[in-house]
C-alpha cells in the first residue's frame, strides 16, 4: 500500500472518523470531512527529489492521495498540466512573471477531472455501486468519464438550460441524463432522492471527501513546477471552492514534509457578477456566505449560488491576506479574447475571469509589477463555442 491516508476530519466539528468506508458529509454537523494523511510516513516514503522520475499526471503524489489499490484503479491520467509563463500577456499587460496553470489539458477538457477520478476510483474500491451527480458543466462530463472507466452506472443530473455540448458529452460517454427543470440546487434534491431509493453513491461538490483530494494536486504541482517557491499570488474562478480549498490544504501538508516553508500565495477567488456570494460575504466580513439570488453568468462552472465549504474559502482568503473579485461576464469573454490573443490557449469564460481580476488588481494597485502571479484556467473554451459567433 503507498497510500499514507490515516483517517477523515470533519472540518466542521472535528470528529474523526475512519476512512475505510464510504462516508458523505459529517454525520453529527452535516459538514465537510476532510482526509488526513501520516504525514511522517509520507515524508519517508518520497522525497521531493524522487518526484522527479515519475508519471507525468497527479498520481505522482501517490501517497497523498486516498486509493490504496493503484494497479487496478480506474484512472484517466489527469494532472501535471503545464505551467506557462506567459512573456507576450505579461508584457501587454505590465506583469514580468504572469503564469497560466493550464487545466485545459486534463482528460475532459476541465480540472474537474483531477477531483472526480481521485473520488470515482476511491468510491469503487470502497464498494459503491452506482455513482451520481447534480452538476450544470465540466463535473457531469468528468464524471462520466471516469465512471464509464470504472465501469458503474453514471446518473447525472442538469438544469434544463444547460450548454448542449456538456449534456452530449455525458451521453456519449454512456451516463444516464435527467434535465432538471430549475437549478444546480434543485439537481442535488433529485441526486438525493436518488441516493435513498437506490443507493447510488452521490459525487457533489465537498459532500465526500475525495473530489478536494484529486483538485489539491494543483498546490502539489504548482509546487514542483516553480522548485519549490510557491508564487506571490493564485487567482482562482470559484464555484464551490474545491480548488482553492484543496491547494491550501496541500500547502499546509507540503509545509508539515518539510518541502515548502511557511511562505503562502495570497489566495484570490474570482466569481462572476451575477452570482458572487463568496464575494458578497469577504467583503461584509461574515463567516458564511448567504445564498444568492437569481444566479446568473455564462461561466457555468461559477454559477454555484452556495457553497457548502464557504466558510473554508473565506478562511484561506484571509488568512492569506488574499481577496475576492466580481467580474462581468462581457469582461470575462473580453479577457478570453485578450488571453487568447498573446497566449494561443483558448480559455473558457472561468479561466477569463481571473485575467479580468488580474487587469483589475492590478489598476486598482492590489498586484504589483513584480510579483509571481499563477491565473487558473480551469477548463478549455471549446465547450464554450455556444458563446462565440
Ligand atoms: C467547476 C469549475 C470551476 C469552479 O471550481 P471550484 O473548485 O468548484 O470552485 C471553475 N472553472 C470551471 C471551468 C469549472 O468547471
Amino acid at each position: 500500500m503507498v497510500s499514507c491516508l490515516s483517517h477523515l476530519e470533519c472540518a466542521g466539528c472535528g470528529r474523526t472518523l475512519p476512512a475505510s468506508r464510504l462516508w458523505n458529509l459529517c454525520p453529527d454537523c452535516g459538514r465537510p470531512l476532510l482526509a488526513r494523511y501520516d504525514l511522517d510516513a509520507a515524508a519517508r516514503a518520497v522525497r521531493r527529489a524522487d518526484l522527479a522520475g515519475r508519471e507525468p499526471n497527479m498520481w505522482r503524489y501517490r501517497e497523498l492521495l486516498p486509493v490504496q489499490d493503484l494497479a487496478g484503479a480506474p484512472i484517466l491520467g489527469a494532472g501535471w498540466t503545464p505551467l506557462v509563463h506567459t512573456r507576450r500577456l505579461g508584457e501587454a499587460l505590465g506583469f514580468r512573471s504572469l503564469y497560466i496553470k493550464d487545466e485545459s489539458l486534463n482528460p475532459t477538457g476541465s480540472f474537474k477531472a483531477r477531483g472526480l477520478e481521485v473520488a470515482v476510483a476511491r468510491a469503487k474500491e470502497l464498494g459503491a455501486r452506482a455513482l451520481a451527480i447534480p452538476s450544470a458543466g465540466n463535473a457531469a462530463g468528468a464524471m462520466s468519464a471516469c465512471a464509464a472507466l470504472a465501469g458503474l452506472p453514471a446518473h447525472v443530473f442538469m438544469p434544463a438550460d444547460v450548454p448542449q455540448t456538456f449534456r452530449a458529452e455525458c451521453t456519449a460517454l454512456g451516463a444516464e441524463v435527467t434535465l432538471v427543470d430549475g437549478l444546480i440546487t434543485d439537481c442535488g434534491r433529485r441526486v438525493r432522492e436518488g441516493v435513498e431509493a437506490h443507493g447510488w453513491f452521490d459525487l457533489s461538490t465537498l459532500k465526500e471527501p475525495y473530489r478536494i483530494e484529486g483538485k489539491k494536486t494543483m498546490g502539489y504541482e504548482l509546487a514542483e513546477q516553480m522548485a519549490w517557491h510557491l508564487p506571490d499570488v493564485i487567482i482562482y474562478p470559484t464555484g464551490g471552492g474545491t480548488g482553492l480549498v484543496g491547494m491550501w490544504k496541500a500547502f499546509d501538508e507540503m509545509e508539515r514534509m518539510g518541502w515548502i516553508g511557511s511562505a503562502r500565495p495570497r489566495m484570490v477567488s474570482v466569481q462572476a457578477s451575477g452570482c458572487a456570494p463568496i464575494v458578497r460575504a469577504f467583503q461584509e466580513g461574515q463567516e458564511h456566505a448567504e445564498l444568492w439570488q437569481g444566479a446568473a453568468t455564462i461561466a457555468d462552472g461559477l454559477r454555484v449560488p452556495a457553497a457548502i465549504g464557504d466558510f473554508l474559502i473565506l478562511r484561506a482568503l484571509r488568512e492569506s491576506g488574499g481577496t475576492a473579485v466580481a467580474v462581468d461576464d462581457g469582461d470575462m469573454l473580453e479577457a478570453v479574447r485578450l488571453l487568447g490573443a498573446h497566449t494561443g490557449i483558448f480559455a473558457c469564460p472561468e479561466g477569463g475571469a481571473t485575467l479580468a481580476a488580474a487587469i483589475a488588481l492590478k489598476e486598482q494597485g492590489w498586484l504589483g509589477r513584480d510579483e509571481a502571479i499563477v491565473l487558473f484556467n480551469t477548463g478549455t473554451g471549446l465547450k464554450y463555442s455556444h458563446l462565440w459567433r
